[in-house]
């Protein structure tokens, strides 16, 4: 096998799932000129995981860079338009609060809009921080208003992510993969070969008899991790101690309530539970830890909590927290869950794909393979997982849902080193430390501290630059323009009408 230095002219990417092919249609627009071979293998046999149907608005960017219209996925998905996260019964039953795609409020004079929030409160108002979120505003009374390109001031920066069914979504994928030159291959591969000599991965092995050579692999197989971990060997870094529910159930229902532009999240005894509103039927599971309740109890709990009649058999998945060592390896780069995975409490997998994708381009390698790309890749990776991870078990900690085992063992997780520093510089001065590929950016950490009342000790002293009656003064200006801005936006089932009727070509309502 050939690996001296010679230009990539064959890709093969194995598995047709949502990471498939979204690794196809990327390459093959982004790469167009360079005029690969780009071969997409999988088994109809095998199937995909059939989940994973919310997610984070950086989808709007993968969309625009393979030319794919938002509204011509909401059409063809069954498609919901998503303002963020609402979290209900997180910090106590019967309490509620809501993740964002958008900011809070307007900094002055270099000083966090929080700190100003937190000054008032500290003098007795009590007017919660989601008054001052545009996207919370929306999303709580059912409404779609686009973002604007250019907004007046902070109040209008917010952002949308869709909802949509995963199939569907695979679907159009492939149709666009297709016309975009990708091959597709439906076979089981029973056997991967490698180079005696430089270990890389030469050939697939197919049932058929049929044996496929390639220069790069892209290992989208799925939890199996055919390549990577399979035949490469590149162990799984297990993060149950700190994310330990390992398992799922998914079962679609009918709708019943009018589609809300937000995923729920809902904590139950063992876990939580996700509810994700598309236009044909409502996408549930319930993500649980195996140590606190059995397979059949948390079925039973999540049949119970649906809204509607049940549309199929329920659907059991297990994992594990954590990620593969290595993310590229030789002349295999792995995405999605063949490169590990993390609970979908803020939908980041297929973000997770996107943002593998985008860092493979600069790195783009040739036959030879540098180690160091490879290496620089898997370091960005494994950033972007912790910061991950640490943003997530921020949703377990402060939770105050005393006496139920799972909630108490949650509470009492050590933290990550990372996630201390956070907290400690939030709960000590309400300042946020931002890491290289954090994910999550201020507004986001902000909405967990304050949705769980996880407080900071004190205000900036630079918000007493102002006093208390100027502040309100201003606060109460800041809510009147939201209610101004709201005045413009339409209800979301109108919009999505719109959408499904063909009566708008793009999320402006042109
Ligand atoms: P899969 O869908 O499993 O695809 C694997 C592919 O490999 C298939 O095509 C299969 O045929 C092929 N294959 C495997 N073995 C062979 C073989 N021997 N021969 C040939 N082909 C083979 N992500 C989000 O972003 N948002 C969410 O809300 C979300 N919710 C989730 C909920 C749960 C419970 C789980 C488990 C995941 C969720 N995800 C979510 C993650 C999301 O589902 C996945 O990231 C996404 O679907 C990508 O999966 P995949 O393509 O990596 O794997």
């Amino acid at each position: 096998m050939n690996v001296t230095s010679a230009p990539i002219r064959k890709i093969v990417i194995v598995g047709g799932g949502t990471a498939g092919w979204m690794a196809a249609t990327y390459l093959a627009r982004r790469l167009a000129h360079l005029r690969l071979s780009i071969t997409v293998v999988d088994s109809a046999a095998i199937g995909t995981v059939g989940v994973g149907e919310a997610t984070v608005p950086a989808i709007r960017d993968f969309l625009t860079a393979i030319e794919l219209s938002e509204v011509e996925v909401l059409r063809a998905t069954e498609g919901t338009i998503k303002y963020g996260i609402r979290f209900a019964d997180w910090q106590r039953p019967g309490h509620a609060f809501f993740h964002p795609f958008g900011l809070y409020g307007v900094a002055a004079h270099g000083v966090a809009f929080h700190h100003y929030w937190l000054k008032q409160r500290g003098a007795g108002d009590n007017t919660p921080l989601a008054a001052y979120c545009l996207a919370t505003q929306l999303a709580d009374r059912d409404l779609f208003l686009p973002p604007a390109d250019r907004p007046a001031n902070d109040l209008g920066v917010f952002n949308f992510a869709l909802h949509f069914d995963a199939s569907r979504f695979a679907t159009l994928l492939r149709r666009l993969a297709l016309a975009n030159g990708v091959q597709h291959v439906d076979g089981r591969i029973v056997e991967v070969e490698r180079d005696g000599e430089s270990g890389h991965v030469s050939h697939l092995l197919l049932e058929s008899g049929e044996r496929l050579d390639g220069e790069l692999w892209i290992d989208c197989s799925g939890f199996r991790s055919l390549l990577l971990g399979e035949a490469l060997g590149v162990p799984y870094v297990d993060w149950r101690r700190w994310l330990p529910c390992d398992r799922a159930i998914a079962i679609p229902c009918r709708g019943a309530s009018p589609h809300k532009p937000l995923t729920t999240a809902t904590a139950r005894p063992a876990g939580w539970q996700w509810h994700i509103p598309l236009r044909h039927r409502v996408g549930n599971g319930y993500v649980y830890s195996s140590d606190f309740v059995s397979d059949n109890d948390a079925e039973a709990l999540l049949t119970s909590h649906l809204e509607g009649e049940a549309l199929a058999a329920p659907n059991r998945l297990r994992f594990t927290a954590g990620h593969r060592a290595r993310f590229w390896e030789k002349n295999v780069v792995a995405l999605g869950l063949a490169s590990g995975f993390l609970e979908p409490l803020e939908s980041t997998s297929i973000t997770l794909i996107q943002s593998g994708l985008e860092r493979l381009l600069p790195l783009f390698p040739d036959t030879a393979c540098d180690p160091r790309l490879a290496a620089t890749y898997n370091r960005q990776s494994v950033l972007e997982f912790e910061r991950i991870r640490d943003f997530l078990l921020l949703h377990y900690l402060p939770n105050q849902r005393r006496g139920e085992p799972f909630w108490d063992f949650m509470r009492a997780v050590p933290p990550t080193e990372g996630l201390q520093i956070k907290m400690d510089a939030w709960r000590s001065a309400g300042e946020f430390v931002r890491n290289e590929w954090d994910t999550f950016q201020d507004p986001s950490w902000l909405s967990m501290y304050a949705g769980f009342d996880d407080l900071p000790a004190r205000h900036s002293p630079l918000a007493d630059r102002f006093d208390h009656a100027t502040l309100t003064d201003s606060l109460a200006r800041m809510r009147a323009a939201i209610d101004t801005t709201l005045k413009l936006a339409e209800p979301h089932h109108a919009f999505l009408s719109r959408v499904a009727d063909g009566r708008t070509e793009n999320a402006r309502g042109h």
